[in-house]
Parts: C-alpha cells; sequence; structure tokens
C-alpha cells in the first residue's frame, strides 16, 4: 500500500545520483545524465532550465512522475542494471516486463521495449508450430488469469499481434472476475464481448476440424475397419464439443495416448494428421473469430515492433 512518508529505494538510491525521481510514494535518486543518453524524453527534461521554485530533495532536483511505483523502480533497475533485464532465455516475470514495456514505450527507449516484446513473444505465439513448443522457451512463468493481465496489456499498449490467442484463452472464462495486487478486476468490455461472440464459431471449428478424426471411415491400410471405426465412435461419444479449450492441445498432449488403446498404428497415425490440420485451420481463422485484422497484417506489426521499430 502506497503512504504519505516517502520510501527511498534502497537499489536506486545512488549518493552520487544529480536526480531524485518519484513515483507513488517511493524515492529514486539516479543519474540524470545516463538516463538522458538512452532516453530522448530525460534528455529534453536533462536540457530544461532550472526555475527558482524548483523542488529539491537531498539537495538534488526532485521530478515527480505519474508513473506506478513498481514500473519506475523495474524500469530503472533495468537502465542502470544492466543484469537486471537480459533478452530471452533470460528469465523474468509478467509484472517486470509489463511495467518495463509501459515506461520503455513512454520513455522511448527501443532496446528495453524490444526485450519485452521478445519475453511476450516466448508465450503468446503467432504460428501453431511455435505454440506447441513454448514450453520449451517461455522466460515467464504460469501465474493466475495470465491471459486476462496479457489481454488488457495488449489492448493498452496496442500489440494487436498478441491477441489471437490471448483472447482464444481468454473464452475458458469470460465472465470471471481476476484479483491482480489486491484489486478485483475484470476483462474490458470489448474484448469479453469479442470472445462471447467467438465462443459459438470456437465450438463449431472444435466438432468439425479439430476433432474430425474422430469421424474417420475405413482408412487406407487399417488393420481392422471394424475395429477401429468401434473405437472412434466410442471415443466421439465421450468428447464433448463444448470442450473448446481444448482445440489448441497438441495430439499428442491430449488424444494420443488413448487413440492408440482403440485403433490400429495406421489409423493412430491417420488420426495424428488429421487433428493437426484441423489445429492448424482452428489457429488460421483465429484472427476472424475475434474480428481482428488477418495474421499477415499482424504478423507483419509484429515483425516490425519484435525488430524494434
Ligand atoms: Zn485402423
Amino acid at each position: 500500500m502506497a503512504t504519505d512518508s516517502p520510501t527511498l529505494v534502497s537499489d536506486l538510491w545512488y549518493d552520487d545520483g544529480n536526480i531524485v525521481l518519484q513515483a507513488e510514494s517511493s524515492l529514486f535518486r539516479v543519474s540524470l545524465g545516463v538516463l538522458a543518453a538512452r532516453s530522448p524524453v530525460f534528455d529534453d527534461i536533462r536540457k530544461l532550465p532550472r526555475s527558482q521554485d524548483q523542488e529539491m530533495y537531498d539537495d538534488c532536483p526532485l521530478i515527480v512522475l505519474p508513473d506506478k511505483a513498481e514500473d519506475l523502480a523495474n524500469f530503472l533497475r533495468a537502465v542502470y542494471n544492466s543484469g537486471f533485464f537480459q533478452p530471452p532465455p533470460s528469465k523474468t516475470d509478467f509484472d517486470t516486463l509489463a511495467g518495463i514495456l509501459r515506461l520503455s514505450t513512454k520513455y522511448e527507449i527501443p532496446y528495453l521495449r524490444q526485450r519485452a516484446l521478445l519475453h511476450l513473444d516466448t508465450i503468446i505465439c503467432n504460428t501453431l508450430q511455435d505454440h506447441d513448443t513454448r514450453e520449451n522457451k517461455r522466460t515467464i512463468p504460469p501465474r493466475n488469469s495470465l491471459a486476462f493481465l496479457i489481454a488488457d496489456l495488449a489492448h493498452e499498449m496496442d500489440l494487436p499481434w498478441l491477441l489471437p490467442p490471448v483472447l482464444y484463452f481468454c473464452t475458458e472464462d469470460i465472465v470471471r472476475d481476476y484479483m491482480y495486487k489486491g484489486e478485483r478486476k475484470s476483462m474490458n468490455k470489448s474484448q469479453q464481448v469479442a470472445c462471447i461472440k467467438a465462443l459459438m464459431p470456437l465450438i463449431k471449428w472444435h466438432q468439425r476440424e479439430v476433432l474430425s478424426f474422430l469421424y474417420l471411415t475405413n482408412v487406407d491400410g487399417c488393420k481392422s475397419f471394424a475395429q477401429c471405426n468401434e473405437g472412434r465412435l466410442k471415443l466421439s461419444r465421450a468428447c464433448s464439443a463444448s470442450e473448446v479449450n481444448f482445440s489448441l492441445i497438441s495430439f499428442s498432449g491430449l488424444f494420443e495416448e488413448v487413440v492408440r488403446r482403440v485403433v490400429c498404428t495406421t489409423c493412430c497415425i491417420a488420426s495424428r494428421d488429421a487433428h493437426l490440420a484441423g489445429r492448424e485451420a482452428l489457429w488460421e481463422a483465429l484472427p476472424g473469430l475475434f474480428d481482428l485484422p488477418s495474421w499477415e497484417t499482424l504478423r507483419t506489426l509484429r515483425a516490425q515492433a519484435l525488430a524494434g521499430s
């Protein structure tokens, strides 16, 4: 909780600093020259003529910023401590990257913004192939309500290329409020509406494309048509069409073990191929289902942002 008495942030309180920054009730004493060398916004502040009534703290000019204390702390650590916020594969966490993304955008430090986006890119992917292998390269640990937090961040920071998979994840629990730093939050209304509108089409895609392997018949090279057809029929009865939240899970992660038990090897391979084709088709359809620009447009925006432009 913020209090009225200021707190000196010890790891960002440099004795030879020449400016004191305040965010909420936290104070940071840092070198303006170092900040100005990286940020044109702080360079402009550095060039401002000192006014007579400039408020001072500890013999340094005091500048009060409207930012959140935690965001500013992480942003300043990234600026002054070169090991604090390295690009992937170094690990980070959502709060750190979100704060650095906000303030590196606001204070125009492209290399830090780019790093934050690269971290997000390890968990929210642009292609199904990357999505399937993301657990091996993710730099942001799982946490409660992560999809909602990223959806909000993408909305706030205008990162539309993240939205197709993120909104898909949000459909899991559109109406649920969630807690973030002791505050009850809920999804922003425009995204909530997009998710609700996408629900029925997602169920259809799940049934028609992703589960299409359940309706294969007389597969070429099958060892036993009757047995395999029966096995698939049993499975199809067990699968609920409304389980759209499983649509993007890979065949090996969800079905392979059970399918292998009820059909022959040839049918199992055909099932895996059909399931993958269904998931690929769904992945490509996601932007349209959420009223977003095409993947082609979104992938171009992503490439430009990750390149730091
Ligand atoms: Zn078979």
